[in-house]
C-alpha cells in the first residue's frame, strides 16, 4: 500500500517547468531515494509533499487522502533540511520537544517523549546545551529528533548530511538507516550522491530535469539503467555509441567508432541506434583478439585509488575506456597496444532516446 502517491505531478515556476509528469507510489515503511545532479527538481518535488510548495497540476496524497487542501501541519509528514534549521537560542531539549510544546502536550508527555528522543539518536547528557556548543554531526541528530518527535508517518530529508565531512558522512548515513528501520517510518531521502542513494536506499528514483528516468532498487538502477543518462550518473560506466549490425541467441553484434563489440540485449533490430554501457570492473583485456571484439587501445596510465588501480586505454576515436582491478595488471605497461573485450552478458544496451 502506497503512503505517499505522486500522480501526475507538475511544477512550473513562471514559464520554467521544473518537474515534469512525475508518478510515485511510495510504500509505507520505504526508503526512497531522490537522486539527481543539483537544480533537477528534488528540493521542489519534496516541498510539495511537505506542503511548502503547491503543485501545479497533479494529485498528491498521503495515506490515501489528498493534502491539496492540508496546511504543512496537517500532513502527517515532517521534515529535516540539510542546514539543520534548529533554533539557535533554545537549548537541545527545547529545541526537540518544539512540536509538542506548540500542540499543548502535557509536560510529562513532553519529557518523557523528548527524553526517548535523545536516547534515539544518542544525545543523552547535551539536552542543555545550545547548538552552537554543537558539532556538526550532531545538530543535525538534533533536528531528526525534533522532526521525529510527533511520530510522524513520513519523514522527507532534504540533503540531511550535505554539510558534513566524508567519515562523518559515512557515519550518518549507517545511523540513519538503521534508525528508519528500527522505527518503521518511511523516508522520504533526497540527495545528489550516487554513492549515498546505493547505500541506503530500498529504491531510488533518478531524476534528470525534472524528469523520472528510471524509479527501481538500487542493485537494478546500478546493474540494468534504462537510459544512458543514468549508466552515466550512477557509478563509473563505458559508454558507446553504437548501431546494431547483427544478433544471434540474444546477443547484440554492435558497431561503434571505437570498433566492434558485444552485448546482450532483447527488443532490439539490426540497424537500429543504441548505447552500450560496460562497468570498469567487467572489461576484460588480451593481447590476442576475442571472437566478436575490435576494441583496439593503447594503455595510457595507471591510477592508484586507494582499494583499486584504474587503467586508462586511449582508442583510435580519441575515446577513453576505463577499467579497474585490485592490483595492476602486472603484464601490461603504459604504451602496451591491448584488445578489450568482456561477456557480452556484462554489458547493458539501452534504448536510444
Ligand atoms: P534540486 O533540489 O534538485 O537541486 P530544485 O528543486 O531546488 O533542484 O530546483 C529545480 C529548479 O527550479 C532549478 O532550476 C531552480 O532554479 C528552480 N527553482 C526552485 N525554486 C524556485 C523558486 N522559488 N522560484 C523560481 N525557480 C525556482
Ligand atoms: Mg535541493
Amino acid at each position: 500500500d502506497s503512503i505517499v502517491s505522486l500522480i501526475d505531478v507538475e511544477k512550473s515556476f513562471g514559464k520554467n517547468k521544473v518537474v515534469k509528469n512525475m508518478n510515485i507510489e511510495i510504500k509505507e515503511g520505504e526508503f526512497l531515494t531522490l537522486l539527481g545532479p543539483s537544480g533537477c527538481g528534488k528540493t521542489t518535488t519534496l516541498r510539495m509533499i511537505a506542503g511548502f510548495e503547491e503543485a501545479s497540476c497533479g494529485t498528491i496524497k498521503v495515506q490515501g487522502v489528498s493534502v491539496e487542501d492540508k496546511e504543512p501541519f496537517e500532513r502527517d509528514v515532517n521534515t529535516v533540511f540539510q542546514n539543520y534549521a534548529l533554533f539557535p537560542h533554545m537549548t537541545v531539549f527545547d529545541n526537540i520537544a518544539y512540536g509538542l510544546k506548540i500542540r499543548k502536550r502535557p509536560k510529562e508527555e513532553i519529557t518523557k517523549r523528548v527524553n526517548e528522543m535523545l536516547e534515539l539518536v544518542q544525545l543523552k547528557g547535551y539536552e542543555n546545551r545550545k547548538p552552537d556548543a554543537l558539532s556538526g554531526g550532531q545538530k543535525q541528530r538534533v533536528a531528526i529528533a525534533r522532526a521525529l518527535i510527533n511520530n510522524p508517518k513520513v519523514l522527507l530529508l532534504d540533503e540531511p548530511l550535505g554539510a558534513l565531512d566524508l567519515k562523518l558522512r559515512k557515519q550518518m548515513q549507517v545511523e540513519l538507516k538503521r534508525l528508519q528501520k528500527k522505527l518503521g517510518i518511511t523516508f522520504v531521502y533526497v540527495t545528489h550522491d550516487q554513492e549515498e542513494a546505493l547505500t541506503m536506499s530500498d529504491r531510488i528514483a533518478v531524476m534528470n530535469e525534472g524528469v523520472i528516468e528510471q524509479l527501481a532498487t538500487p542493485r537494478e538502477i546500478y546493474n540494468r539503467p534504462l537510459t544512458k543518462f543514468v549508466a552515466g550518473f550512477i557509478g563509473e560506466s563505458n559508454i558507446f555509441d553504437g548501431e546494431v549490425t547483427g544478433l544471434e541467441d540474444g546477443i547484440l553484434s554492435v558497431k561503434t567508432s571505437a570498433g566492434t563489440l558485444k552485448v546482450k540485449g532483447e527488443g532490439f533490430h539490426v540497424g537500429e541506434s543504441l548505447h552500450v554501457s560496460i562497468r570498469p570492473e567487467y572489461v576484460k583485456v588480451s593481447t590476442d583478439t576475442v571472437d566478436g571484439f575490435n576494441l583496439m587501445g593503447t594503455i595510457k596510465d595507471f591510477t592508484y585509488m586507494g582499494t583499486v588501480v584504474k587503467t586508462s586505454v586511449d582508442m583510435k576515436d580519441n575515446t577513453e575506456i576505463k577499467y579497474s582491478r585490485f592490483e595492476k595488471d602486472e603484464d601490461f605497461q603504459e604504451g602496451d597496444s591491448i584488445n578489450i573485450y568482456w561477456n557480452p552478458e556484462r554489458a547493458v544496451a539501452i534504448k536510444a532516446s
